[in-house]
């Protein structure tokens, strides 16, 4: 192609940081004066930002790779580009089972955040009011099932004065919530020689003035310190809101998933946490079907939750993936149809849950930072990252509006302006 492309379309799956990314690239295409389109097809260049966590993601991702061929075919001019966790060290083979796809590149490599100058430039102009900051890339724990390590790499932080410039210009421009982000937030800093940690960050965030709102994740129960709750505990702006995932509610599952707690500690940290932090929204990753998990099992998880009554619960059936510990040496010997049923459970059980705990904010009111509208409704989270929906209006884009709380469901709120 002789002329710079005009017209970008960024497709992204996967977790937060894929986002954080794909917003990153989108603010630099900007930059270079081009525009987003809605859709691939009247597209000069198209980004695939993918996700393998999951066997169902990876087929998601395939798919659209394989309907870009046709487009490529009727096209030749149209740039295709792909990242994201399904670009491995082996690009050579990728070249050659997509050679419809003009380039490869791994996460984190573009905008380059390794790169203090490049990475700054990526910044967007007129940002929304609530956004990403990832602080730390890569993971050193090499669960059994998780493929992460290997796309993402080791550990990395981001040096502690870079993130903390980085979210004063974000609030200068505009931004008043900021999430941080790391497969493992609780590694923060480790790596670096000033050795500050996620707390000392969390101190440091809290006295900018102008910003209202600090969230992070994802903790890890074997990782997450009593400095760390004292720090969320005391700091105004960090939000009541955590998510820790425990995986699966048995020690024989924990110990076989190479997850490095054991449920009486992870049971213990949550107790802590509810002791310290009040008002404390806490949210799960629940893993089924593990190779070799057995009724009795998969009734223990059941029990942890039915205990412990989490705000929210991510539950996955158990996928394979290629390279990892538990794909190299554990059959998977659960069948789909057992995964379903207990996946089900799950979901059926956190729903009733949830329906409860939300049901106890009926007739409260609650700070919520408005971030846009949704299907005509003004939309924001509170603190504890439940999303509210209220109709008015005045323009409350970015503002903090109370809101009395006249109808739940287990996922979201409804209501209306108290004042
Ligand atoms: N770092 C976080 C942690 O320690 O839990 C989560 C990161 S992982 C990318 C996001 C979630 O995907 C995990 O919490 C886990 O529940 C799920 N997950 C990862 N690998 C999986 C697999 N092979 N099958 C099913 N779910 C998986
Ligand atoms: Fe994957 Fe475990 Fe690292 Fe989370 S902590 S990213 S589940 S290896």
């Amino acid at each position: 192609m002789n002329e710079t492309p005009k017209r970008y379309h960024i497709w992204t799956i996967g977790c937060q940081m894929n986002k954080a990314e794909s917003d990153r690239l989108a603010s630099l295409f900007e930059k270079h004066g081009m525009q987003s389109t809605g859709t691939v097809n009247n597209a000069d260049l198209i980004v695939l930002n993918t996700c393998v966590v999951r066997k169902h993601a990876e087929d998601k991702a395939t798919n659209k790779i394989a309907i870009l061929k046709a487009l490529k075919k009727a096209n030749p001019q149209v740039k295709i580009a792909v990242t994201g966790c399904s670009v491995d060290s082996d690009v050579t083979r990728l070249k050659k089972a997509y050679p419809h796809v003009d380039y490869f590149f791994k996460a984190g490599e573009c905008p380059p955040w390794e790169n203090r100058e490049e990475w700054a430039q990526s910044l967007p102009e007129n940002p929304p009011v609530t956004a990403y900051v990832p602080i730390i890339q890569g993971c050193n724990n090499f669960c059994a099932y998780c493929i992460v390590p290997y796309r993402r790499g080791r550990e990395k932080s981001r040096p502690f004065d870079d993130i903390v410039c980085e979210v004063r210009e974000l609030v200068r421009r505009g931004v008043r919530e900021v999430t941080l982000l790391g497969q493992n937030v609780d590694s923060y800093g480790r790596d670096l020689p000033e050795k500050r940690q996620l707390a000392d960050l969390l101190y440091e965030l809290n006295d900018i003035d102008g910003l209202w709102r600090i969230r992070f994740l994802t903790n890890h129960p074997k990782d997450m310190s009593e400095r760390l709750i004292e720090a969320i505990a005391s700091c105004d702006k960090v939000c009541e809101a955590i998510n820790l995932p425990a995986q699966a509610g048995s020690d024989e599952i924990l110990t076989l998933m190479r997850r490095g707690y054991t449920i009486a500690e992870y049971r213990s940290l949550i107790a802590n946490i509810r002791r310290h932090i009040s008002g404390i929204a806490l949210s799960n990753d629940i893993i089924v079907g593990f190779p070799t998990e057995t009724e009795e099992q998969f009734e223990q998880t059941v029990k942890l939750l039915t205990e412990l009554r989490f705000d929210a619960v991510h539950a996955a059936a158990y996928s394979p993936r290629e390279g990892t510990l538990a794909a190299r040496e554990m059959r998977d010997d659960i069948s789909a149809t057992e995964k379903k049923r207990r996946l089900t459970l799950i979901e059926q059980l956190q729903e009733k849950i949830a329906t409860e705990i939300n049901a106890d904010l009926l007739d409260k009111e609650l700070e919520i930072l408005v971030e846009g509208k949704q299907k005509g409704k003004w939309f924001g989270r509170t603190r504890t990252d439940k999303p509210v929906f209220f109709e008015a209006n005045e323009n409350w884009y970015g503002k903090l509006a109370t809101i009395r709380i006249d109808r739940t469901s287990p996922w979201s709120l409804q209501g209306t302006v108290a004042k």
